[in-house]
Parts: structure tokens; sequence; C-alpha cells
């Protein structure tokens, strides 16, 4: 995705990609949530046209319905669970003008990010936040300057939100040179195994606090320092795709990802990051019913819940697709 960036730049041309330029052609096939996404939608939402070839070895190409009408199947099933389908070669994506944009990044105490949180859940769409929590806890806020006018909107938002230490706020050409989503002080251990889980769900609202301190025991007791939670904001242009897909949770606002870490092959350890990260997803099904397949785990007792929970009623549609195009299951298992 930083590639694809770096070369629609010199055309002065952008693509929402998401937090990192690292991710490949399945940040795209997943989903795709941008920092931009609530303003320009979803990685799959850019999609025109599709080639590649099923399970079963037949050749595809498809091209985006113009209307609801046009809907195929097909294209809605490759829209959001095409790694599960086939092998997609090529891609025709659409672009937009490049603009500026402006990168908030702070430490915040509990407090302050619950009032961050709370103010986020306010902003026009060309304003989106995101945070990581592990020993600390990192904010980053992204808006994409319209124009001088837009930019003083937004840098008056911006300098609403509270922090403890650490704020900035730069301006940036582009998005493959955004600042890092990490914590920066805490111990990342390089020879840790890793599981990232990814939860879709509603706005808090009035749940902020109780969230919020569901969190903070979870962080108190996760058994490995570079074990974290973050969360993408959604909204805006997420909520309202014209064309159906297989990203079924139009109407998620955040996206908590818990991220569990262990000293590699440890088994004991792996077994108890394990339990921690379903304890997480266990307290926060409440508020983020949903899960986003940004990472599969079909070697985790889990794989039919997220599954399920990521494609609830279409999932027996999508199997009977799948059952049809990739009877000998070369791709990655929908069961
Ligand atoms: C640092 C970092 C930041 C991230 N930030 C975001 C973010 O902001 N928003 C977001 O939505 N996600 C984000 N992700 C998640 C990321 O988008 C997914 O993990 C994505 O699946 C990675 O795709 P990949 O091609 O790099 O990895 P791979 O592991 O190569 O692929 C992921 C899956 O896609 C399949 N796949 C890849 N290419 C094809 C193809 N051509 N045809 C069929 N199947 C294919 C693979 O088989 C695999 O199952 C981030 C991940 C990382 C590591």
């Amino acid at each position: 995705m930083g590639d694809l960036s770096d070369f629609l730049r010199k055309h002065k041309r952008s693509f929402p990609i998401g937090l990192s330029g690292i991710p490949g052609m399945g940040y795209i096939l997943t989903g795709g949530i941008s920092p931009l996404s609530r303003s320009r939608g979803l990685a799959i939402d850019q999609i025109m046209e599709i080639k590649g070839f099923w399970g079963n070895g037949k050749e595809f190409h498809l091209f985006r319905p113009t209307s609801p009408k046009g809907l195929s199947l097909e294209w809605k099933a490759l829209s959001g669970a095409a790694i599960f389908l086939g092998i997609i070669t090529k891609v025709k994506l659409k672009t937009q003008p490049l603009r500026p944009i402006l990168s908030w990044t702070a430490n915040l105490s509990f407090s302050q990010l619950s009032e961050c949180i709370n103010q986020a859940e306010s902003w026009p769409n060309c304003l989106s936040l995101q945070w990581i929590w592990g020993d600390n806890i990192f904010a980053h806020a992204i808006g994409e300057v319209l124009n001088i006018d837009h930019e003083a909107k937004l840098i008056n938002l911006l300098e609403k939100l509270p922090f403890t230490c650490n704020r900035t706020i730069n301006k940036i050409s582009h998005m493959n040179s955004l600042p890092k989503l990490s914590l920066k002080n805490s111990r990342y251990n390089n020879s840790n195994h890793s599981e990232v889980l990814g939860l879709l769900g509603p706005a808090w609202q009035k749940n902020n606090l109780k969230v919020l301190k569901i969190l903070k025991r979870l962080i108190d007791k996760r058994p490995n320092k570079s074990c974290y939670i973050a969360s993408q904001q959604l909204g805006g242009l997420t909520n309202s795709n014209e064309i159906d897909t297989s990203f079924i949770h139009r109407d998620a606002i955040w996206k908590p990802w818990i991220n569990g870490a262990w000293e590699a092959y440890d088994q004991s350890k792996r077994n108890k990051t394990l339990k921690w990260m379903e304890e997480s997803w266990g307290n926060l099904e409440f508020i983020c019913p949903g899960v986003h397949l940004a990472q599969i785990h079909p070697h985790l007792s889990w794989h039919q819940k997220e599954l399920s929970l990521a494609f609830k009623d279409w999932l027996p549609k999508l199997k009977e697709i799948k059952a049809s195009n990739d009877p000998r299951n070369l791709m990655p298992p929908l069961k």
C-alpha cells in the first residue's frame, strides 16, 4: 500500500491506504479501513474491476455494478471475502485527488481518552481518531484538508482535544508519511509471536466510561507487555455503501483490535495470551458485536465464531458460493 501511495503521489492522486504502508493486496481484499475511510469509504468500495481465478481454476473478470440492481452475488462475495474464494490477479481502483493531511498525535490519560472519543463521535467525516493502549495511551487524529478555510476548522477541532504530553500537529503531504500508531515507550520484543483480532461496533456514546473501565482492567492484566488494545474510527461513508459487499457491518463506528503477544515457541505463554484475547473479546462483545477479518485464524478454535460474527446472515450464501467455486477448499476455509 505504501508503494501504491508513493506511485499515485507522483500523479497527484491518492488511495485510502490504512495506518501503515506495509500491508499488501490483503488490505484491499479484506475491506481496508483507512483513516480517510469516513470521507472516502473502505478500500473495497474503490474497486471498479476485479480479475482472477476461483479456487476451481476458472478465470473471472467482473465489473463494479453501476446500480444496486446490477449487483451479482459473485461481486458481493469478492468485495470483502475474496481471500476465501480465489486468487486475485488484478484490480482496477478508483483514486482521488492528493490533498494535504493534518496529523495530531499525543499521549493521553484515561479520562483524556474518554473525552477524545466523545469529541470524535461528533466530528465531521473528514477527521478520524485512532488510539493504542498498552503501557501508555497514544492517540492519532488524522484529517484531510480541502482548502485554507477547512484547514482552520480542522485545527480548531484538533486544538480542543485534551492531552497529557508530546502533542504535535503536523501537516504532511501523503498517507505513506504518517507517524506510526505504536507504543514508543513499550518494550517491544522482536522475538514475540502474536495474533490480532479485529472487532466492529457502534458509537460508544453513553457507554464510553463503561467500555474504557473494561479496557483498563484488561490492559492491567495483560499477560505480556507487547499485548495491547487499539482502535480505528469508521462512520461517514463507510456507513453508506450503495453497492452491497461482504463487509456487512456498515453501521460500525469503532474497530477496536486486540493484539495478543507471547514469547515465541512458549506454548504455555501462548495459551495464556490466547485466553486473555478471548476474555477481552467476550468482555467487549456487548459494544462490538461484529468482527473484521483483516486477520483470519483457521488454526484457532474461535475461527467458526469469527466467521459467523464477520458475515452473520450472509455466511450461508457465501458458503454456497465457495462450494461451487472452490469445491476442494484450496483457499482458506469458511468453516
Ligand atoms: C502494520 C499494519 C497496519 C495495518 N493497518 C490496517 C489498517 O489501517 N486498516 C485495515 O483495514 N487493516 C490494517 N491492517 C491489516 C491488514 O490490512 C491485513 O492484515 C491484510 O490482510 C494484510 O494483507 P497482506 O497482503 O499484507 O498480507 P498476507 O498475509 O499476504 O495476506 C492476507 C490474506 O489475504 C490473502 N491474499 C493476499 N493477496 C491475495 C490475492 N491476490 N488473492 C487472494 N488472496 C490474497 C492471503 O492469502 C491472506 O489470507 C494492518 C496490518 C499491519 C501489519
